[in-house]
């Protein structure tokens, strides 16, 4: 350890040795975990507070490690996108999520939209358009059944390109919702330019919504302003009966959260939809 040498130019710690070493794994061990076949995607249901069904569900990455088990996406997301393996992984991502509501609707399921999450560097991709619509054609998937999730990062990045692409993407048929509504640097002005069916609600606003006045000041808002904009409202992180009852009241109009369902894997989740049918 050289710590405080003459040189500050030499200055490194045998923390960021243990650091690096461990990122350095980490990524090595991310560019095998595709062919290997380490990746799997977990589904979250969404639920109608108008109708109470289960009427689509959100697929959320996860990673099989060999030895540390299932690894949660805040651990390993930011490196895919760092390094740009999030292009490769997010490709596998949206046409596994694609077969998998095909397949569903093919096992006699009620139709069910799937939403993916799309990185900001997977949405700045110049083939993007080509890689969905390859997912939907590859996968047999109707358009209408497919939700792509974006952040209001990618708004604020080149305003003209974001239009272009999210009209194609409209154009195709697909949905697009806005995630961690709220939580970004979005002006109001280009939720009206832009072609979004849906915002979603961050669950940061949703936690104390019982509890807070502002909070429930925020959701009123933002719900009011959806609606007005002839947007779907929906919120994340629903994790009590009084929060979804609250939700309702203020006219919201879908809910995805531990309260109803954590998410799950791909036969649990098909299993939960079948019982909910017959109840
Ligand atoms: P997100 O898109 O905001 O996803 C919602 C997160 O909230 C998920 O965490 C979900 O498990 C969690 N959640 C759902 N209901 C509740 C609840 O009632 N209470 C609480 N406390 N949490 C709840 P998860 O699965 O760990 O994913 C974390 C983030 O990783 C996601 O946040 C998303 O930004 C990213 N991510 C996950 N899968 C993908 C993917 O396939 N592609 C990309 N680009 N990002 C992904
Ligand atoms: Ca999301
Ligand atoms: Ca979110
Ligand atoms: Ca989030």
């Amino acid at each position: 350890i050289k710590a405080q040498g003459g040189n500050g130019f030499y200055f490194y710690s045998a923390d960021m040795n243990v650091a690096s070493s461990q990122r350095l794994t980490m990524e090595t061990q991310l560019r095998r975990a595709l062919e290997r076949n380490e990746f799997v995607l977990h589904y979250q249901p969404q639920l109608s507070l108008h109708s109470g069904r289960i009427i689509g569900m959100e697929a959320l990455l996860r990673w099989q490690h060999p030895e540390r088990g299932l690894v949660s996406p805040a651990e390993f997301i930011p490196l895919l996108e760092e390094t740009g393996m999030i292009v490769a992984v997010g490709d596998w991502v949206l046409h596994t999520a694609c077969a998998q509501n095909s397949a569903w609707m093919a096992a006699g399921l009620p139709p069910l939209r799937m939403a993916v999450n799309l990185s900001a560097r997977q949405f700045r991709q110049r083939d993007l358009i080509e890689s969905v619509n390859q997912a939907l054609q590859n996968t047999g998937l109707a358009p209408e059944h497919l939700e792509l999730e974006i952040t209001e990062s990618i708004m604020i990045q080149d305003l003209q390109t974001t239009i272009t692409t999210l009209n194609q993407l409209h154009e195709l048929g697909i949905q697009i919702s806005i995630d961690d509504f709220g939580t970004g640097y979005s002006s109001l002005s280009y939720l009206k330019r832009l072609p979004i069916n849906k915002i979603k609600i961050d669950q940061s606003f949703v936690r104390d919504i019982c509890t807070d006045p502002d909070d429930e000041a925020i959701a009123n808002a933002v719900i009011s302003l959806g609606h007005n904009l002839k947007m779907q409202v929906i919120a994340e992180g629903v994790e009590t009966l009084e929060q979804l009852e609250q939700l309702r009241a203020q006219g919201c109009d879908e809910i995805q959260g531990y309260y109803f369902s954590r998410p799950l894997p791909a036969e649990a989740f098909a299993q939960l939809v079948r019982k909910s049918l017959i109840t």
